[in-house]
């Protein structure tokens, strides 16, 4: 495992899981990620990341919500669970992740060479 998979894995662990409205997608878009979280997802051809920029989308929004839910990016996981990315729909976890770890994830993600889904 590399280094910025180690730390990916932790703040995986930090952020709080939580119950989405059944079938929203709202807050799903265009969104960066690791190269090293991108690596695990399935490869979308050029062709389908163009279509989905062109909608303001995601190449991994399918029919029935995100198709790569087990593996979504850092940022996905954290929105909904800080005051700073609220859920449109008001859903949250209980405990919200620590502002310390989202300062941290914040400054990893700047800090990490960022790929557009
Ligand atoms: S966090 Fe909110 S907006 Fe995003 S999918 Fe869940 S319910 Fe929908
Ligand atoms: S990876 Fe999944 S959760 Fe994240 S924006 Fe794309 S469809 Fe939504």
């Amino acid at each position: 495992m590399t280094k910025n998979s180690q730390i990916i894995h932790f703040y995986r662990k930090h952020i709080p899981a939580f119950e989405c409205v059944p079938g929203c997608h709202d807050c799903c878009g265009p969104v960066t990620a690791s190269s090293e979280e991108v690596a695990k997802l399935p490869i979308k051809t050029e062709a389908e990341h163009k279509v989905a920029l062109a909608q303001y989308s995601c190449p991994y929004l399918g029919k029935n919500g995100c198709e790569v839910y087990g593996d979504r990016p850092l940022i996905c996981r954290l929105f909904g669970t800080t005051p700073s990315l609220p859920c449109p729909n008001g859903k949250r976890p209980i405990e919200l992740t620590d502002p310390k770890i989202e300062l941290q994830i914040h400054q990893f993600l700047t800090e990490t060479r960022q790929v557009l889904l």
